[in-house]
């Protein structure tokens, strides 16, 4: 060993020695007033998870956890996070991200006991919240917004992020419409996969409200069965100019998506139901999509998400954030898009959703006439946010069994 590199091991033990201490789960939950449905189910009730990293030095780190369906999945995500990942976490050096991923990897996903369970993309869940939380804690402890971490430059890749207001459904939005068109977006998205005569009825009332100059994408939630049911929807569909459908069937019927893709009637898009890169890499190889969808607080965090999209990049195939949780992870998805080339477009909630509105009582990525920029004056460390305790103390509900 050189002098000059038990330096470097010195320095870092006395700078790096930060210690994870504690890892809470956070539930927060309200009743929608108008319910969201799918082609899959109805969501009545929003219940979310943050996740909150404690460190010995006093920094703490948010993360969040996807726990939209089924109703009780934020219950079941914290008995997996505290009896499943606490004891692995405690103790480790946060800056280590890499370590932990892998330490988590032999020691959860692929464990006997993870393998024989065989719930990964459960797991990945809970890993998306811990991934983002460490994320937040390294740009925390260096004083760095996320995009500058991931950034090649350490700079912006570019000043704006569109956006399209999704999880609208057109039995409903004529009673709001008007104010979410008054957002400024210039992208809508409906859902079908409901059956042909609703699909109909709900694309066509939708181009009606939107008017013929915005951008429409529909999405099926997987709710076809196979590439010829889609591709006989799709046909009548295309009358309303839709450009992009989404998930038109289960997202491992990659065959499926091979054929819709080749009849090139819109574009084909996927990858919210793909947990980690390794369920994006068959997918790719295929060419089965035009663009890439990870969810952050799903697939993996921010670690997997950069990975999937250096992936897809290499098929040369953009990206688009899957987004439809909190602000935690609207805000960590936004910030690979400025830090990052490749990505076109961010998913909003077009309802109103407290969750993206309130729940942050500071941001320096700010939403306005349908799209998101950095206010730079404002920058804030790590993924950029503020919590408003408030906030989470009203919505804060206890896990239940
Ligand atoms: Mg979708």
């Amino acid at each position: 060993m050189t002098i000059g590199q038990l330096t470097i091991i010195l320095w870092g033990e006395g700078c790096f020695n930060i210690k994870i201490t504690k890892i809470e789960p956070i539930i927060i939950s309200y009743t929608l007033p108008t319910p969201i449905r799918t082609s899959f189910g109805v969501m009545s009730q929003r219940n979310q998870m943050i996740l909150n990293i404690h460190t010995d030095e006093g920094i703490v780190g948010h993360g969040e956890v996807w726990t939209n369906y089924p109703a009780w999945n934020a219950d079941e995500k914290n008995i997996l996070l505290k009896r499943g990942f606490e004891e692995l976490l405690i103790g480790q050096n946060p800056l280590d991200i890499e370590g932990i991923n892998s330490r988590i990897n032999s020691g959860v996903i692929n464990s006997g006991t993870g393998r024989q369970w065989g719930a990964y993309g459960h797991i990945m869940q809970a890993v998306s919240g811990i991934d983002i939380a460490l994320w937040d804690i390294k740009g925390k402890y260096e004083n760095k917004p996320l995009y500058r971490l991931v950034s090649e430059s350490g700079g912006r890749v570019r000043d704006v992020v569109p956006a399209y207001a999704s999880g609208l459904d057109p039995r409903d939005f004529d009673v709001y419409i008007g104010d979410v068109i008054d957002m400024g977006y210039g992208t809508f998205k409906v859902k079908v996969g409901f059956s042909d005569e609703v699909d109909l009825s709900n694309v066509a009332k939708m181009r009606q409200l939107i008017g013929q100059d915005r951008e429409l994408f529909i999405d099926a939630n997987q709710g076809w069965s196979d590439s010829e049911q889609a591709l006989g929807m799709l046909d009548k569909l295309k009358v309303f100019g839709p450009v992009l459908i989404e998930e038109p069937v289960a997202a491992y019927k990659i065959k499926d998506y091979v054929k819709v893709k080749a009849a090139g009637l819109m574009k084909v898009a996927g990858g919210e139901n793909l947990y980690g890169v390794r369920e994006f890499v068959e997918p790719l190889e295929q060419m089965s999509l035009d663009l890439v969808q990870p969810d952050i607080a799903k697939t993996g965090g921010v670690t997997e998400f950069l990975k999937i999209i250096k992936l897809a990049k290499s098929y040369g195939i953009d990206y688009a954030p899957h987004m439809f949780s909190t602000g935690i992870a609207q805000m960590a998805s936004l910030q690979i898009m400025f830090g990052i080339e490749g990505g076109t477009i961010m998913e909003v909630d077009g309802n109103p959703n407290p969750f993206l509105t309130e729940m942050l009582s500071e941001r320096f990525v700010k939403f306005s006439d349908g799209s998101f920029t950095i206010d730079d004056s404002k920058e804030l460390p790590g993924i950029g946010f503020v919590l408003n305790q408030d906030f989470i103390d009203k919505y804060r509900r206890e896990p239940k069994i």
